[in-house]
């Protein structure tokens, strides 16, 4: 039996399930997060955000409401929620121990969905997993309630200008102090999401010798000698893209995440979280472009009939959405497979594969991006009207190639890692 279709009844514009299509991944508390967080956007977000995009801000204090709606818990911690995070209270009123993978997909699909706002959040979802995962319990007890409450905002500063894929070669450098209590902190962060308004950097810093070896995660709270201005990027400034300066930053020893050294491994292990969230978010992009596009050709009247009455019309929405539904269809195989194994096993089976995932989001981004700002003519370049989502979504397609990860370096990533995967299988069987 199937279920009457929620949203849009647009072809491709909502996820197949919405559609009243039976699915295997999702069950009501799937249903009751989606309800939650698109009446939530929909009341909140949708009527300010052509305001704040002008503006070039989102207003800090709807950055409170967000803590007081539930969604700073589930976007902190991704897949898996802490059930002592209940008390901070989650949207939708869904418990900690109903929370999946799954859930974590259809929270990015909606905020992506409810527009500008997703862009606040950025910062935490990347800069707090190393907290979750590998930080001490003290350090944890401090920092968490400050950051779940909404009262201060992390970020992830990794990249320096000299240093971006090649994270091996970073060189900001965090020395410890003659008493050993703190460390001392110099170099350069650049692109840091969300750097502007952050209180603590998660921030990749060399506390040893060359290489992977020789780096360490340290949360670095904003104090004195730590700089940040803003680095103008393709999307627009509502991401608060970053140029971040550290010049004798003093910190305590305590804020270092795991033992020294860790720092590498730490930042591969984020990577993967990353990058299939990148995927949510190119996902509901296209749904949202295809969209506008589809409603646009129903009704523009070309050479006497309306676009979707043209055959070469109806052929691209037609690889647009084999497109769409088959990265939906392998991002949500991921999905369970990481439901289904340990952390160790995800990240070990499953870090090439979404690499790969990640350029294929892009690669369907791209396609998509140019395909509907050809069906709405002028309008796919101007920034307000009936083009507008679809004009900013084109401009926005890089987002999704550079950064976690550059689509290249990425496709080398997915095939070497295979190969790794191969080899070990073929070294098991030999042993039978
Ligand atoms: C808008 C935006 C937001 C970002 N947010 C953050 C953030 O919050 N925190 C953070 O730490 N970083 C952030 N980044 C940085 C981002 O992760 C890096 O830009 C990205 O990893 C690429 O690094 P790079 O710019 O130094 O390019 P480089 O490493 O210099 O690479 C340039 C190009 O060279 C090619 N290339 C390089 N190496 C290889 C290889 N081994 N194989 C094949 N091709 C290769 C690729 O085509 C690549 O695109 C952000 C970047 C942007 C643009």
């Amino acid at each position: 039996m199937t279920s009457p279709a929620y949203g849009s009844t647009l072809p491709w514009a909502e996820p197949p399930w919405y559609t009243g299509r039976p699915s295997p991944y999702y069950k009501d508390s799937h249903r009751r997060l989606r309800d939650a967080v698109r009446k939530w956007c929909e009341e909140y977000i949708a009527p300010h955000t052509e305001e704040w995009v002008e503006a070039g801000a989102v207003p800090p204090s709807i950055y409170a409401e967000c803590a007081k709606a539930g969604l700073l818990v589930p976007i902190a911690a991704g897949k898996t929620i802490p059930p002592q995070w209940a008390k901070y209270g989650i949207i939708g009123g869904i418990s900690p121990e109903e929370w999946d993978g799954f859930h974590d997909f259809v929270l990015w699909d909606e905020l992506i969905r409810g527009g500008s706002i997703a862009s606040l959040f950025i910062g935490l979802t990347v800069g707090a997993p190393p907290l979750l995962k590998f930080a001490s319990t003290q350090l944890q007890e401090k920092i968490f309630p400050e950051i779940l409450s909404g009262e201060k905002r992390i970020c992830l500063a990794v990249t320096e200008p000299s240093a971006g894929s090649d994270v091996r070669n970073l060189t900001t450098t965090a020395e410890k102090t003659a008493d050993g209590k703190h460390y001392i902190v110099n170099g350069e962060k650049k692109w840091i999401t969300n750097g502007m308004f952050s209180d603590y950097f998660m921030t990749a810093v060399r506390t040893g010798g060359e290489g992977a070896e020789g780096i360490s995660m340290l949360l670095i709270p904003r104090s004195e000698g730590l700089r940040t201005r803003p680095v103008p990027v393709i999307a627009g400034p509502l991401s608060a893209t970053t140029y971040v300066t550290f010049e004798d930053v003093k910190v305590p020893v305590e804020y270092l995440i795991g033992a020294e050294g860790r720092g590498f491994a730490q930042t591969m292990v984020n990577f993967n979280h990353e990058r299939l969230w990148i995927t949510f978010q190119a996902l509901r992009g296209c749904r949202t472009a295809i969209h506008d596009a589809f409603q646009w050709a129903l009704k523009r009247e070309a050479f006497g009939k309306t676009l979707i009455e043209q055959p070469v019309v109806r052929y691209k929405f037609g690889n647009m959405g084999r497109q769409i539904d088959a990265l939906q269809a392998w991002t949500e195989q991921i999905i369970y497979e990481l439901e289904n194994l340990s952390d160790a096993d995800g990240a070990r089976l499953l870090g090439g594969t979404t690499a790969l995932l990640k350029v294929e989001g892009g690669l369907v981004c791209k396609y998509v991006a140019e395909e509907c700002l050809k069906i709405m003519g002028g309008l796919g370049l101007t920034k307000t009207g009936q083009g507008a989502r679809i004009e900013a979504f084109y401009r926005g397609v890089p987002s999704f190639v550079v950064p976690g990860g550059s689509e290249d370096v990425m496709i080398d990533l997915g095939v070497r890692e295979a190969l790794k995967l191969s080899r070990q299988a073929e070294k098991a069987r030999a042993k039978i």
